[in-house]
């Protein structure tokens, strides 16, 4: 799933590319992936204009005119990807996940194409936004888990409000953040900067490379983090998500740039999917366990 870096990547794109474009008419193909699940969701989209594209925590939000919102979340597999009306400069998309990933490729040319390239609106097109510009906004997620919501005002607030501490905000204090972790001093530290009610954004990668840098063993208490260790997570978390926004993102096997690219993260990365190899902090090797049913990467020496 797109991590804060990888999101970001794509608002800053997205807010590029669709920033003050009319929405002329919305299709939607699978209404299981839009809020309200009806035709209400188009009445209500279209004739709107796009004010701009920002982000909260994992989540993408298109302001539409009218004081109300699209609220996008990618989840596994959801792709959004721009077409302009030329055809070219065609984004390629958001987590595409192997074998389709290679296909994707194939069809969405690194640096544009034409609109025959793109196969798009297609078989896992759930939603299709035209501009009346000529352009499209295509989002398709094969396993469907993804979603969009058209919210007001009221329901906007609601939605954000649930999300914790952004960690490349003013709001990021040493205070805030120590507080954040002593909600539940039991529950294991890796778990706590993925909890998205505390920590807004953070996923299983930049969890693994946070614990490394502040040298800090993943399944340790965060009620039993020394004051240190909490300042040195703090410090390291927004410059590990500020260099991976740098590199645009982390392209594991599900991600790619709404630009087609690659992100440049991977090489950056210090333990995340580095399983039994040379650990960059010591002679030791890079180790791995699930905790928490997930994939964790950690240096048994290097962290304590
Ligand atoms: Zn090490």
């Amino acid at each position: 799933m797109p991590e804060l870096p990888e999101v970001q990547t794509i608002v800053a794109e997205l807010d590029d590319k669709i920033k003050n474009k009319a929405i002329k008419s919305v299709e939607v193909f699978k209404f299981k992936s839009v809020r309200p699940m009806s035709k209400k969701f188009v009445q209500e989209v279209e004739g709107r204009k796009v004010l701009g594209v920002k982000r909260r925590a994992k989540m993408i939000i298109i302001e539409l005119s009218g004081k109300r919102y699209l609220l996008i979340h990618l989840k596994m597999t959801g792709q959004l990807v721009f077409q302009n009306k030329a055809g070219k400069g065609i984004s390629g998309g958001h987590p595409i996940p192997l074998p389709a990933r290679i296909k994707a490729i194939k069809a969405y040319p690194l640096h544009g194409g034409n609109v025959k390239d793109t196969g798009l609106p297609s078989k896992f097109t759930r939603v299709m936004l035209d501009f009346s510009d000529g352009s499209h906004l295509y989002f398709n997620d094969i396993r469907r888990f993804g979603w969009i919501k058209f919210v007001d005002e009221k329901s906007y607030l609601e939605e954000t409000g649930k999300y914790g501490l952004e960690p490349l905000s003013k709001d990021f204090t040493l205070k805030n953040f120590t507080a954040a972790l002593k909600r539940y001093p039991n529950r294991k530290i890796k778990q706590i900067l993925m909890d998205q009610s505390l920590i807004a954004g953070v996923g299983n990668i930049y969890a693994d490379e946070a614990d490394f840098a502040a040298r800090v063993m993943p399944t340790r208490p965060a009620g039993k983090l020394t004051a240190n260790e909490i300042s040195k997570l703090h410090k390291a978390i927004p410059r590990i998500l500020k260099l991976a926004i740098k590199m645009k993102g982390t392209s594991a096997d599900t991600y790619i740039t709404t630009s087609g690219e690659q992100g440049q993260m991977l090489k950056h990365l210090k333990v995340y999917g580095r399983k039994g190899e040379k650990c960059r902090g010591c002679a030791g090797t890079v180790h791995w366990m699930r905790l928490g049913g997930r994939g964790t990467h950690y240096c048994p020496a290097c962290q304590k």
